[in-house]
């Protein structure tokens, strides 16, 4: 005999782990017990060597679905010890909480089957659940994670859920939100004021029925209210739109099964992967041609679309019912935190939905649906929400107590606890009272669920961001950071870099440490501090934030830096055909004179100038349009040509000016718009390598709002391969600003062990 102890850490509570290592003891005639802790699960076993070698294999290889280990070590072997039983030992209590929070999950197939079978005692029961699935993260109130900490103490289990819950060989043992019938939650129908139509079983059938007759259904769900509509119809779509006042921007779509969603849509391997795991994100698919299933409403314009399945058991019965996609929105006017709580989404929503479909299980925080897309077979994370969030990073070390308050779109809050960074859930732009309100909120929870006090404060440099006036109210020193450096710490934090790295930082728009805005940057990163190596040539935005709505005005900014006052003179250019002449004069002297013209470096507004060039956008309806419109152009077939550029290897400037005259002549001689974009692309796929050889560093970084565009991130990725250097891109932390607050973290981190 030998006793061996197990640390095992990662997502390994609240999916089911400890009835999960009981049943595999008993397999493997292994004695001893298993518990959880504040930083993961213990397991002590006993037995011969063979069966505890085979007993350690299976910890790792049959572990739950929803199970993420991190690490597992053997720590202390005795000789020795007598046989004996296996048991589910009571937690340790919780000292430095580090132990990971299980996000929600999707509801599993053992469920699924239960809920669809007419016998079984949950049979379409919309609140069904185990320790393999259900809401985690969306009702947990406070640690441990005990049902008297959730929002379903409300709900006492009846005999039969007890039992379920007590029984260490059942799927159900400590599932905290177990549920039936007889004792869980139940949902109702509500009129638009608020009034109750239906209950159960009807309710749900109702809701179809509204769904069916072209209504706009509010939804509550696992970590909010979705809006929905038929999808397949034009009238329905546009309605929701026109009421959530929202124009252009895609709307996501919620299909009933994944072979209807391949109807649609292009679905490799990985995406299909990413659709029925337990995380159940939106992922982003091609259509196909051809085989539109959903109306031209949804995603106006766009060749990709937002797609996911029912991932509760109430989406699933609704799924099952109706038969046809419905589009699925957060429960909000555009901009606004998505609404959590049924009284007061009567309130908010009463104006954009017919009915409400609602439940009485408290949501006790916000959690919108997580956005992924796949690059060379893996998924990226551009939003984390449910099933993504919160997510934690391995520091590899004990670090100080910081909190990073993250930055203005996107936005998101991070904080260090113990060995660890934990990174929360998308909150959005903060831009509205309800956003402050949901910011503050989404802080405060962090913050008691982490017990965490912050020893200082990571913020953005820029001086005006909310997020940097309420980094001064918490308390703690602040510590500011350039925006660009931190998407690069994000990066290296993921993949656990410590440089020195070449960051390439593209995105529309970042405070640089010159005071101008900077957003086509490469940084020389180390967890200490950054050199800004190279940029892309500044160029004036007349009108300044104006002109982020408006490519046409970054078009004309980089068209005055390559030809002077000539620029308005090419009226045969779409960008300055968009300009009345009045407009022409004031934009010109803005230029001329350099005044409300700010200079700025940011790739965003290159990919802006370019779509409004080709003629794709002159005003766009939300942030990114344009530059997602010309990766679209590109279409099947992209060129293998490129256009010219310049680098001065001393001064750092990457001049795209010769890009921009081939590119000019193109338009004007009638090349196709899918030949130009693709052009485009391939160019600043090469300045990237060029930038790199010249650098000489082999580990690059590709970080920013600009890497969400697949062409230029496997386009860049594949050509730093063939030059002999070594990529790195993101996967589970957004390259997006939602990323900004890990790296926040980190060089507050830094700064912190920099001062003992
Ligand atoms: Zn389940
Ligand atoms: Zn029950
Ligand atoms: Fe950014």
């Amino acid at each position: 005999m030998t006793t061996v102890t197990f640390r095992i850490e990662g997502v390994v509570q609240g999916v089911g782990f400890r009835p999960f290592v009981f049943r595999l003891a008993l397999r493997h005639g292994v004695a001893g017990w298993v518990r959880n802790d504040s930083e993961g699960v213990t397991v002590e076993a006993r037995g011969n060597t063979d069966a505890l070698d085979c007993f350690e294999h299976a910890l790792v290889d049959d572990a739950p679905a929803a199970a993420r280990i991190v690490s597992l070590r053997r720590e202390r072997v005795v000789a020795g010890g007598i046989g004996g039983a296996f048991a589910i030992a009571a937690s340790a209590p919780a000292d430095a909480v580090s132990a990971f929070i299980s996000p929600d999950l999707a509801v599993c197939d053992d469920c699924r089957r239960e809920m669809s079978d007419p016998t079984d005692r949950r049979f379409a029961y919309p609140f069904i659940n185990c320790t393999n699935c259900g809401p985690r993260y969306s009702i947990i109130q406070a640690l441990p994670y005990d049902r008297p900490n959730t929002t379903m103490r409300g709900f006492t289990m009846c005999e039969a859920c007890e039992a379920e819950y007590r029984d260490p060989l059942h799927r159900r043992f400590h599932a905290q939100p177990n549920a039936c019938q007889e004792c869980g939650p139940s949902v109702a129908l509500w009129a638009r004021d608020g009034t109750e139509q239906a209950r159960d079983a009807h309710a749900i059938r109702g809701t179809a029925d509204a769904l069916r007759a072209g209504a706009v259904v509010a939804m509550k769900g696992l970590g909010g209210f979705h809006l929905m509509a038929d999808a397949r119809s034009d009238a329905a779509v546009s309605l929701l739109r026109q009421r959530k006042r929202r124009e252009e921007k895609p709307l996501a779509v919620m299909y009933p099964s994944l072979d209807m969603a391949c109807r649609d849509c292009v679905v490799d391997e990985a995406e299909a992967a990413a659709l029925t795991s337990p995380w159940a994100p939106i992922a982003l698919l091609r259509r196909r041609d051809g085989h539109d299933g959903v109306s031209d409403h949804v995603a106006p314009g766009s060749s990709t679309l937002g797609v996911m399945l029912p991932y509760t058991p109430l989406h699933g019965l609704l799924a099952d019912d109706i038969g046809f996609p419905v589009v699925a929105t957060s429960g909000n006017l555009s901009e606004e935190p998505i609404c959590i709580d049924e009284r007061e989404a009567v309130m908010r929503l009463g104006d954009i939905a017919d009915v409400f479909l609602v439940h009485d299980r408290p949501i006790a925080r916000q959690v919108d649906d997580s956005v992924v897309r796949v690059f060379r077979g893996g998924t990226t994370v551009l939003r984390a929400g449910r099933g993504y969030a919160p997510f934690s990073i391995d520091l590899g070390r004990q670090a100080p107590p910081v909190l990073a308050v993250g930055p203005h779109m996107k936005n998101t809050i991070a904080v260090s606890s113990g060995d660890k960074a934990f990174v929360g859930q998308h909150i959005g732009t903060l831009d509205t009272p309800q956003a402050l309100e949901a910011y503050r909120r989404a802080h405060k929870d962090l913050a008691s669920l982490y017990a965490h006090e912050p020893v200082a404060v990571a913020r953005d440099l820029h001086p005006d961001y909310a997020s940097t006036a309420y980094a001064a109210g918490v308390g703690a020193p602040t510590v500011a950071v350039q925006h660009h450096y931190a998407h690069v710490l994000s990066c290296m934090a993921e993949h656990r870099l410590a440089g020195p790295v070449l960051g390439v930082a593209w995105d529309g728009t970042g405070h640089g440490d010159d005071g101008t805005v900077w957003g086509g940057e490469f940084l020389v990163a180390t967890r200490d501090g950054y050199e800004r190596v190279a940029h892309l040539r500044p160029f004036r935005l007349p009108g300044g934030d104006t002109a982020a709505r408006e490519p046409r005005r970054s078009a004309v900014g980089l068209l005055h830096a390559a030809y002077g006052d000539g620029a308005f003179a090419m009226r045969g250019l779409p960008s300055v055909a968009a300009f009345s002449q009045a407009e022409r004069r004031v934009v010109g002297q803005m230029l001329a004179r350099g005044v409300n013209a700010p200079l700025t470096s940011s790739a965003g507004r290159l990919f802006d100038g370019f779509a409004s060039l080709v003629g794709l956008k002159q005003r766009v309806a939300f942030e990114g349009q344009a530059a997602m419109m010309l990766e679209q152009a590109i279409g099947p077939t992209a060129p293998d040509e490129s256009y010219e550029y310049e680098y001065d290897a001393a001064t750092g400037v990457l001049d795209w000016s010769p890009m921009l005259r081939c590119a000019v002549a193109d338009v004007t001689g009638s090349v196709a718009t899918s030949e130009i974009a693709g052009r485009y692309h391939n160019t600043l796929v090469a300045m990237i390598v060029t930038v790199a050889r010249s650098v000489g560093i082999d580990d690059i970084v590709l970080t920013g709002g600009c890497f969400q565009n697949a062409y230029l991130t496997e386009g860049a990725v594949n050509a730093l391969e063939a030059a002999g250097m070594q990529p790195h891109w993101h996967c589970r932390v957004p390259p997006n600003d939602g990323g900004v607050a890990l790296g926040q973290l980190m060089a507050g981190i830094a700064q912190m062990e920099g001062c003992d």
